[in-house]
């Protein structure tokens, strides 16, 4: 057997039985104590709801876990991407169009075998605690255009980098890198305005009373109040939820209507305190410069084995005399998870940092304990696990938990008191 494969095959499963680990690990910390300031996020009968809401959905990624990774590991096995690839090249196309219909194949592929997983968990485990809001009808067409997103931007992007590759050699990595951060600062000029209108309705506010007292937070934060909009989340969930996106022309704050619906109007102005927090400490940027390195030294060493044929021979394709873009592409991603994996830690543990600022921003505004009342809110609506495994909120959240961030609010509010 092939030791690069052996080594793929090693790494992956590493990966499979450390994130199961996690899994076991969260799901036996689920019913410890809840801390005391967190008391009266639940009564009695909710938080039996959100035991069972919480076992249920960790119970469905561990099905949808094990089976992801035996098939990919049985896919890799036997060499399938490898014979994939053989048999496209039958049909003697260009080299870009073999890339395209080999990541076309795998993208029907994949999305076939998921569909039966996204139908479940819509229509039977988040119906049954209440969540869903989406039709069936809403289901077919909110999958048929992401699929026509999917193939028009990912699939131009594909064609793009493979002539790239084809045509510059060792400077490959630069010129992809110049590619991929201008189609990132292009989609998130165009994510509000073309992509979201796709799938919602985004309104800007006009009037009433929670206008009146937005216009007033804006204008002492120096944020346009004509950049935060209402958009109808409702029509898919009953989870609330506010964000903030894009960079300079085309910032905006958009908060859900079902937040709106399910809070007061000063825990609404702590929720959009904070998301201006991520704007004002520059966060859009920090993360942009942050993964335009990460995507420069991926790049740079994928270049270094990117012209080998070792990799594509490894995932099956024995007669490699020449780089075959796709297939190296695969193999490098494989090879490199390990260290995607530390990245990925790297890039939460900035992430719940740049939230703790947030926070604080709000707080500073004397927005902490409304704050504090909107998370305790969002957390309950979303039957949140209030003590999840430390070990796992280390690996896997963006976010501090609903604790760490009480908490910490809390210090702030105490200090500013004594001042
Ligand atoms: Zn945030």
């Amino acid at each position: 057997m092939n030791s690069i494969l052996i080594i793929i095959l090693i790494f992956i499963s590493i990966n499979y039985l450390f994130e199961l680990l996690l899994d076991v690990l969260n799901l036996g910390h689920m019913s410890k104590a809840i801390p005391n300031i967190l008391g009266d996020v639940y009564d009695t009968a909710t938080y039996t709801k959100q035991q069972q809401y919480k076992t249920e959905t960790t119970k469905f990624s561990f099905i949808l876990g094990a089976l992801s990774f035996v098939v990919i590991f049985l896919v890799l096995y036997f060499g399938l991407l490898g014979k994939l690839h053989a048999y496209i090249t039958q049909f003697e196309l260009s080299s870009v169009f073999t890339t395209l219909t080999f990541f076309g194949v795998l993208f029907i592929v994949s999305q076939i075998l998921s569909m039966p997983f996204s139908i479940w968990s819509t229509f039977v485990i988040e119906e049954k605690y209440g969540f869903n809001r989406v039709t069936p009808r809403l289901f077919v067409f909110d999958f048929l255009k992401s699929i026509l997103l999917a193939v028009t931007l990912g699939g131009g992007l594909i064609a793009l980098i493979t002539l790239v590759f084809q045509a510059s050699g060792q400077w490959f990595w630069l010129i992809a890198l110049t590619i991929m951060l201008l189609f990132s600062l292009l989609a998130s000029a165009l994510y509000s305005r073309v992509i979201v209108p796709l799938f919602n309705k985004q309104t800007p506010l006009t009037s009433g009373e929670l206008y009146d007292d937005i216009k007033e937070l804006a204008q002492k934060v120096g944020f346009p109040v004509n950049k935060i909009f209402v958009i109808d989340g409702s029509k898919r969930s009953s989870k609330a939820n506010a964000y903030f996106t894009g960079f300079g022309r085309n910032r905006r704050v958009v908060l859900y209507d079902t937040l709106i619906n399910s809070m007061q109007n000063s825990e609404i102005l702590a929720v959009l305190a904070h998301e201006v927090g991520h704007y004002k400490k520059k966060h859009m940027w920090l993360n942009f410069a942050l993964g335009g390195v990460q995507m420069a030294i991926i790049l740079y060493i994928f270049n270094l084995f990117a012209q080998s044929t070792d990799l594509p021979i490894a995932l099956g394709y024995s007669n490699a005399t020449e780089p075959i873009f796709h297939l190296s592409l695969i193999a490098f991603g494989l090879l490199f998870s390990p260290i995607e994996h530390i990245i990925g830690i790297a890039t939460n543990l900035m992430s719940r940092r740049m939230e703790y600022q947030a926070d604080e921003f709000a707080s500073n505004l004397n927005y902490g304990n409304e704050l504090i009342s909107a998370l305790k809110k969002l957390s309950k609506e979303s039957l949140s696990n209030l003590t999840p495994h430390p070990a796992y909120v280390f690996v896997n959240y963006s976010h501090p938990t609903l604790f760490q961030r009480a908490k910490k609010i809390l210090g702030t509010v105490e200090q500013q008191t004594k001042k």
